[in-house]
C-alpha cells in the first residue's frame, strides 16, 4: 500500500474524473488510456505527455504489471501457460490457438474457496480476488509476450469470477472500452460455478458476453457430493436462474460438463440431464476430465463420452466435446493452480 491509485484499475469515466480532479484536462485521460493499453510499464513512455504532467502521475498513481515468472510451451499443440507474480501472488494464464483466433484463459482470483471436488484450483483456498488491472494485464502481457494478437478472453482460469464480481466487471468494462483492447464482448466468455444471486446481478447488466455455467451434474445427490456451492444453491434454483438469464438477455448459455468415471457419466446422467435441458437456448460442452494429481478424479473412458454425447444429441441438445489443449504442461481445466510461492505446487 503505498497509496497511489491503480490507474490500470480505472474505468474510461473513472479515469476522466481522475485527471479532473488533478485539475488536468479529460482528454489527457484518454491519452494515458491508450498507452496503458498498449503495454507500457512507466508513465516516462508516454511521450506525447508533458514531463511535468509525467511526473505528477508517477507521483499520484502506479502502473500494476506482472512479472513472467514461467512460461510452458506444449509440445502437443501450441497452448502457452504463462505463471503471472503480482506482489507476491502467483497466478496462472493459458494461451489458445484456434482457427478463429488466439483466446487467453485468465485468473480471476489467486486461489478460490469453492473447492470443487476435481479441481486444482482451490487445493490451497483463496488467498484474495484480483484487481481489473491484473486481470487486465494477464491479457495485455500474454499479447505482448507472445506477439499473438488476443481475440478472445475467457474468465476460465484459477479462482471463480463471480465471487469478485465488482471487480471482474470493472475490468469488462475496461477490456471493452474503444481506446484500449476493445475486445467484444461477444468475444468474452465469464464461467462460473452457479452463484445464483450473482447470475441475477450480471443478468441486469445485460451483456453480450456468453456465461458458462459449471453444472458437471444433472441432479442434487451427484452435484453436491462434487461441488460444495450446490448445497447453497440446488441444481433447479441454477437452472431456474439460466432460464431467467437467457430470456433477459436474449444469449445462448453454455454448460460445461466434466466427465468423471463412475461419477457423473453414466447413461442415465445423460438422460436426465437431456430431459432437464430440452427446449432451452443453450449448449452443452463435455469435457473429459483432467486428472490432478491430488484429487481423486478419473476421466470417462472415450467409449462413454461418445455414449452420453449420443443421448444427449438425441434429446435434440446441442453437444460438443471440448478439445483437451495443453494436457502436457497441465494446462488444461481444472488443471491450474495457484501458486503461494513461484515454482512451488504447480509445474
Ligand atoms: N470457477 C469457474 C471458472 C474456473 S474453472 C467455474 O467453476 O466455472 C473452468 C472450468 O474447468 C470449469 O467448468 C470447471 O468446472 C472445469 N474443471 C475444473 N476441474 C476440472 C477437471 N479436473 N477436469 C475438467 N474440467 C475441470
Amino acid at each position: 500500500m503505498n497509496g497511489k491509485t491503480d490507474i490500470k484499475s480505472l474505468t474510461p469515466e473513472e479515469l476522466k474524473t481522475f485527471f479532473t480532479q488533478m485539475g488536468e484536462p479529460a482528454f489527457r485521460s484518454r491519452q494515458v488510456f491508450s498507452w496503458l493499453h498498449k503495454g507500457v510499464t512507466k508513465f516516462d513512455q508516454m511521450t506525447d505527455l508533458s514531463i511535468a504532467l509525467r511526473e505528477k502521475l508517477e507521483n499520484n498513481a502506479e502502473i500494476i504489471c506482472p512479472t513472467i515468472e514461467k512460461r510452458l510451451v506444449s509440445d502437443i499443440d501450441n497452448t502457452v501457460k504463462y505463471l503471472y507474480g503480482f506482489n507476491g501472488e502467483y497466478v496462472e494464464s493459458v494461451l489458445m490457438s484456434y482457427h478463429h483466433g488466439n483466446t487467453v484463459c485468465i485468473s480471476t482470483q489467486a486461489g478460490c474457496r469453492m473447492n470443487c471436488a476435481f479441481c486444482a484450483s482451490s487445493l490451497k483456498g483463496l488467498s484474495r480476488s484480483l484487481a481489473p488491472s491484473e486481470m487486465l494485464s494477464q491479457v495485455l502481457t500474454t499479447q505482448l509476450d507472445s506477439g499473438e494478437h488476443i481475440s478472445n478472453v475467457v474468465l476460465m482460469g484459477i479462482g471463480e469470477p463471480l465471487d469478485n464480481y465488482d471487480n471482474v466487471l470493472a475490468f469488462l468494462h475496461i477490456l471493452t472500452a474503444p481506446g484500449g483492447m476493445n475486445i467484444g464482448q461477444r468475444h468474452i466468455s465469464l464461467s462460473t460455478c452457479g452463484l445464483v444471486d450473482r447470475i441475477y446481478d450480471l443478468m441486469r447488466e445485460k451483456l453480450q458476453i456468453t456465461l458458462s455455467v459449471s453444472l458437471h451434474a444433472p441432479n442434487d445427490a451427484v452435484r453436491s457430493k462434487i461441488m460444495p456451492v450446490n448445497q447453497k444453491w440446488n441444481v433447479d434454483e441454477l437452472l431456474k436462474a439460466c432460464r431467467d438469464y437467457i430470456d433477459a438477455t436474449g444469449r445462448r448459455i453454455s454448460f460445461e460438463y466434466a466427465l468423471i468415471d463412475g461419477i457423473n457419466d453414466m447413461p442415465e446422467c445423460a438422460r436426465e440431464l437431456g430431459t432437464k435441458l430440452r427446449g432451452m437456448l443453450c449448449h452443452v460442452n463435455l469435457i473429459p476430465a483432467n486428472e490432478v494429481m491430488e484429487r481423486s478424479v478419473k476421466k470417462s473412458t472415450d467409449a462413454k463420452v461418445k455414449h452420453f454425447f449420443d443421448i444427449l444429441s438425441d434429446c435434440g441438445i446441442t453437444v460438443t466435446v471440448r478439445r483437451t489443449l495443453g494436457s502436457d504442461i497441465n494446462a488444461s481445466c481444472g488443471q491450474l493452480r495457484y501458486n503461494q510461492a513461484a515454482g512451488q505446487g504447480g509445474n
